[in-house]
């Protein structure tokens, strides 16, 4: 499954974000490395979409989507260099396909700064550094080896080309991400900057409304697309039932929670979309790549149905819910039947026809 790391300063307020995606307790105590060993939370997708085939089709139950997140330790100032908890745990994130990167913006004078001040734009800078160093490790380790390889004619020399290409890069002090280069013959390498980037502002409630300062913020980080959410905030929702905690989000002046919106960014970045399935046992959203191809979006549920696929009834979700059957949607003539090389669209209610 496709993970998404979260990194940040300690006392950020990472542990009492993931313990509210994942319910768990896991200890958020105030001192720094309080977070030592890496857990995994997974988050469902929000998607009502579901509940509406569920009432079409009287299913038993509802399975959203859901994103998982690695929870790893603070990283300090020379992470990269085996300073503080060092590098086993940027290892952790070398295997994500995607990094949260949650950055302090409350203000609580008992909550200790490693830093010594509240200062987002240095924390940033701070954690940055320390991936394109960690990459720049990396990749002069790698390099050696590449070398000797393409000697002896046991490696593509587009492998070292890149690998020098994204050092030189890294050496100009940003990230893979903004480079250009095709970093496909070195991915293998899991560089930390070479992945897409969330960044989660950790902020007072009061700073949820105040839009002004939340566009400052959002600047700091744009194009890359941020998050704003109050992680105490989360994790008092979280053990709420669902009407309390919708009042309590309203009023806090939120329409959504922060876990919704880091598991619909976070989908988003991961370069995900969903189909749904339906019938009277269950109605269920598949996790699928944007561009994914019939057959593919088959083995999803099974490996089986991916090598014995026939072809796929494929509905949109629009026209289902339009004809309000299965049954009067293929006489409207909404039914399509679709083979190996259909493209599926998000929202897709599907029914698969295979050999086995
Ligand atoms: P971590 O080291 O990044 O995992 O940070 P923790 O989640 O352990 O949080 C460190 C301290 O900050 C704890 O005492 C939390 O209760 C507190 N904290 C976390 N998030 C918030 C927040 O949004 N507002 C305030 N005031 N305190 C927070």
């Amino acid at each position: 499954a496709l993970t998404i790391g979260i990194v940040g300063l300690p006392n950020v307020g990472k542990s009492t974000l993931f313990n509210a995606l994942t319910k768990n307790a896991v200890l958020a105590a105030n001192y720094p490395f309080a977070t030592i060993e890496p857990n995994v939370g997974v988050v469902n997708l929000p998607d009502s979409r579901l509940d509406v085939l569920a009432e079409i089709f009287g299913s038993e139950r509802i399975l959203p989507a859901a994103v998982s997140f690695v929870d790893i330790a603070g990283i300090v100032r020379g992470a990269s260099e085996g300073e503080g908890l060092g590098n086993k745990f940027l290892a952790n994130i070398r295997e994500a396909d995607a990094i949260a990167q949650v950055i302090r913006a409350f203000s609580d004078e008992d909550v200790v700064h490693v830093d010594g001040a509240v200062n987002p734009a240095g924390d940033m800078e701070t954690i940055n550094t320390e991936l394109i160093l960690a990459d720049l490790e990396t990749l002069e380790k790698a390099q050696s080896r590449f070398e000797k390889e393409v000697k002896g004619k046991k490696l593509d020399p587009i492998v070292l080309t890149t690998a020098k290409a994204a050092r030189e890069y890294l050496d100009t002090g940003k990230p893979l991400s903004s480079s250009g280069l095709d970093l496909e013959p070195i991915k293998d390498l899991g560089l930390l900057t070479s992945k897409p980037f969330i960044y989660v502002f950790n902020v007072d409630e009061a700073v949820l409304q105040d839009q002004a300062k939340l566009d400052e913020l959002a600047a700091l980080v744009a194009p890359a697309k941020a998050i704003f959410l109050d992680a105490k905030l989360e994790s008092e929702l979280i053990d709420l039932d669902p009407e309390d905690a919708a009042e309590l989000l309203a009023s806090t002046g939120q329409t959504e929670s922060g876990l919704n919106q880091l598991a619909r960014i976070g989908f988003d970045t991961l370069g995900l979309q969903t189909y749904l399935t339906a019938g009277p046992k269950e109605s269920r959203a598949w996790t699928i790549p944007k561009g994914a191809k019939a057959p593919q979006a088959a083995g999803v549920i099974h490996t089986d149905f991916e090598r014995g696929f026939i072809k796929a009834e494929v509905i949109s979700f629009d026209d289902l819910v339009a004809a309000g059957s299965v049954a009067e949607a293929r006489a409207k003539g909404k039914a399509r039947m679709e083979g190996k090389d259909y493209v599926m669209a998000d929202g897709d209610v599907v029914e698969f026809r295979f050999n086995v």
